[in-house]
């Protein structure tokens, strides 16, 4: 969106008082994060009154799923542009400048990868993200992607190989290939479909791109070339993130995630197999219609079992459109004791992950400067978040650290 902006004539600025365009871009996963863009768009109105030059857009899923609903709700905003349409943005800039209030939420034909502008050859910092899908198929019963992403696309292999070629020109030394069901990749290669892992070689093979990730994966995505390739690619990152969601087979089956709590176990057993130090993260729902106390102790039982280094937990949110949002609650003070539960369970293990860190060597790679006077911050290959005093022409290199402390949410070191 910057990029498509800039070629539109738009600088950045880190000042909303200084904008003539101020864009929102939006999630609509969860209610809360849906309810917080009325919010700040409430606040942001009050900026036309001293500059009535400008613009305010709202852009991502909400734009999306509710772009009539903003128009409406919010006289001030000028421009709506959907997740698919923002190659578009140039000329709904352009309009919404002129005066128009403008929509766009298609699902045009055109790949918008193929029409984004470039911009400028801009250094950029040394961890990227790259598109590589997007969409999804899956129709979990608690999820609205399917619906304001779309169908899963992957993007064809050569584009993303350029892609990354390019990247790492402008300094990147790490990538994350991101899609909402990434392991679901199949985009076109050169001899037929190119799989998640297919690519990953390919890209391992970039000169001066030393770390690849990628996320989100669902369990039945993972296929066996990619638990080989997560065990022998020395660039890809020994970091999963692998939601599971729940630890009830009758939970999981209301869901449609089509795994089980057994076959997803046994799956972690193999991809540790594969690289016993992988740090595993997930995601879990507490509260999905028809949850029991006795649903919720097997989702406790599988994180007792499968253990996480990392995890994010939500109640479960009931969305527009989605399958299971008319059906029977849970109440609120159920889910909130649950979740303060789950959290507590999670909170420990990722305390114990990290402090196990505390006197082993990991390489970090230096991003920016830390909050301390000579300090930088990076990240350790397990994702973890590393301070070392450190000389900033370091920023962008990867470089020993032996961990001497573990705080609340991150790590310190000292280069070795
Ligand atoms: N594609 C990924 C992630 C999708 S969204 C996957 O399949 O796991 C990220 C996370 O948000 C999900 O894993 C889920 O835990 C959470 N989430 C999605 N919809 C939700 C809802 N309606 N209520 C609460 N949490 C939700
Ligand atoms: Fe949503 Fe992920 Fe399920 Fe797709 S696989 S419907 S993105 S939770």
């Amino acid at each position: 969106m910057a990029a498509a902006l800039g070629a539109s004539g738009y600088d950045a600025t880190d000042r909303a008082e200084e904008a003539d365009m101020i864009l929102l871009n939006t999630c609509h996963i969860r209610e809360k994060a849906a309810e917080k863009v009325y919010s700040e768009l409430g606040r942001l109105k009050a900026l036309k009154l001293d500059n009535p030059d400008l613009r305010i857009g709202v852009a991502g899923c909400v734009a999306q799923a509710e772009g009539n609903e903003i128009m409406r709700r919010q006289p001030a905003v000028d421009l709506v542009v959907g997740p698919q349409a923002y190659h578009r943005l140039p000329e709904m800039a352009r309009r919404a400048a002129a005066g128009d209030r403008v929509i766009d939420t298609e699902f045009p034909a055109e790949d918008k990868f193929d029409h984004l502008p470039r911009g400028p050859k801009m250094r950029r910092a040394p961890a990227a993200f790259l598109t590589v899908q997007e969409g999804c198929d899956k129709f979990c019963a608690f999820c609205v992607v399917p619906y304001t992403r779309g169908a899963e696309v992957s993007r064809p292999a050569s584009r993303i190989l350029a892609e990354a070629r390019d990247l790492v020109e402008r300094g990147v030394v790490e990538i994350t290939l991101l899609g909402q069901n990434v392991n679901a990749y199949h985009g076109a290669g050169p001899d037929g479909d190119w799989s998640l892992a297919r690519l990953i070689r390919e890209l391992a093979r970039v000169d001066g791109l030393e770390r690849i990730r990628f996320t989100t994966s669902h369990p039945g995505d993972m296929a066996d070339d990619l638990i080989e390739a997560i065990g022998s690619e020395a660039r890809l990152m020994p970091y999963l993130h692998l939601p599971v969601q729940s630890g009830s087979d009758r939970i999981l089956a209301a869901m449609n995630r089509k795994h089980t709590a057994e076959s997803y176990i046994r799956l972690i057993e193999r991809i540790r197999a594969a690289r016993p130090d992988l740090m595993l993260s997930g995601d879990f729902i507490v509260g999905f219609p028809g949850e029991t106390e006795a649903d919720f102790a097997d989702t406790m039982a599988l994180v007792d079992e499968v253990v996480y280094g990392q995890a994010y937990s939500f109640k479960y949110s009931p969305r527009p459109g989605t399958p299971a949002a008319g059906k029977d609650p849970v109440p609120d003070v159920d889910k909130s004791d649950r979740l303060a539960r789950l959290q507590a369970l999670l909170g420990v293990q990722q305390r114990a992950a990290q402090d196990a860190m505390v006197g082993r060597v990991v390489q970090v790679l230096f991003e920016r400067a830390g909050r301390r006077e000579g300090q930088l911050v990076g990240k350790s290959e397990y994702l973890h978040a590393v301070h070392a005093i450190c000389d900033v022409s370091s920023i962008g290199r990867i470089l020993p650290v032996r961990i001497t402390e573990s705080a609340p949410n991150s790590l310190a070191g000292v280069l070795v």
